[in-house]
């Protein structure tokens, strides 16, 4: 069933100071069933992420529709759970509070934030750590609070931009391992951007493999590969080669 469509998407950023504008994307469509892993995948400023504020609704696009359930997004929703690259999380409340965050602000009791937080906490593998300060955490245990807080929405999609881009590689691997089983036991539908070519192959279900500006989808990749994926495997190697080809600029025509 298709969750997310996005049809025909322009957006413009006008430049007031020099008169111009940038075209971010330009006529990008692409649908996504509900459970489906996507990665949005291209190079830095390809417009990856302008993609994934529209579907979040921070964004609206210049032309174009974006859907979510069957609905026009015209503003953020408890519906779309965000997990940006920096987890911004309130340094002044301890892990379980920063999971309940939403729930704090829809002013739930105490107890009842308690009690709402504990399944997300331990499956994102933190119990022990609900009293802990994000200061005394890892950068990935603190990237695992914000994916708790996203999950415990019970939102129909996460949008992750980039979650992991700030860890180091081991840490990122691991929580790949962790994201896999997080989505296959959520059964949650995931928008994930990044401009890593192994991070897209070792997540997803589909890969958008974008064109540098303005942005537009060069192919839409199914990844036909066993979980958990072994990056070293030769099957793994042929998508990497046809990805990498598909992100080498464009020959410009002959004269
Ligand atoms: P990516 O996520 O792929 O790195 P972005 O979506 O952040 O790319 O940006 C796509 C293009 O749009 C870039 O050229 C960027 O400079 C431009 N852009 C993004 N946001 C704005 C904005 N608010 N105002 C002007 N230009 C923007």
């Amino acid at each position: 069933m298709t969750l997310i469509s996005i049809q025909g998407v322009t957006r413009l950023y006008e430049d007031a100071q020099r008169g111009t504008a940038v075209k971010a994307l330009d006529n990008v469509s692409v649908t996504v069933q509900r459970n489906d892993f996507l990665c949005l995948l291209g190079p830095s400023g390809c417009g990856k992420s302008t993609l994934l504020n529209m579907i979040a609704g921070f964004d609206r696009p210049t032309s174009g529709l974006v859907c979510v359930g069957g609905r026009p997004v015209q503003a953020p929703g408890v519906d779309r759970g965000v997990v940006f690259q920096q987890p911004t999380l309130m340094p002044w409340l301890p892990v379980w509070e920063n999971v309940a965050l939403h729930l704090r602000m829809r002013r739930f009791s105490k107890t009842q934030r308690r009690k709402q937080a504990q399944p997300y906490i331990d499956m994102v593998g933190l119990r022990g750590f609900e009293n802990h300060y994000p200061s005394e955490l890892s950068g990935g245990m603190n990237q695992r609070v914000g994916i708790a807080r996203a999950l415990l929405m019970n939102p129909e999609v996460i949008l992750m931009d980039e979650p992991f881009g700030a860890l180091d590689e081991q840490t990122r691997t691991d929580m790949h391992a962790e994201l896999e089983r997080i989505w296959r036991e959520s059964r949650s539908t995931i928008v994930f951007v990044t401009h890593g070519i192994e991070e897209a192959l070792s997540l997803g279900t589909h890969i958008a493999v974008m064109s540098a500006r303005p942005g537009r989808i060069r192919e839409l990749i199914k990844v036909d590969l066993p979980r958990p994926r072994d990056t070293t495997s030769p099957q793994f190697n042929d998508y990497k080669r046809r990805i990498l080809g598909l992100l080498r600029p464009e020959e410009p025509a002959p004269a």
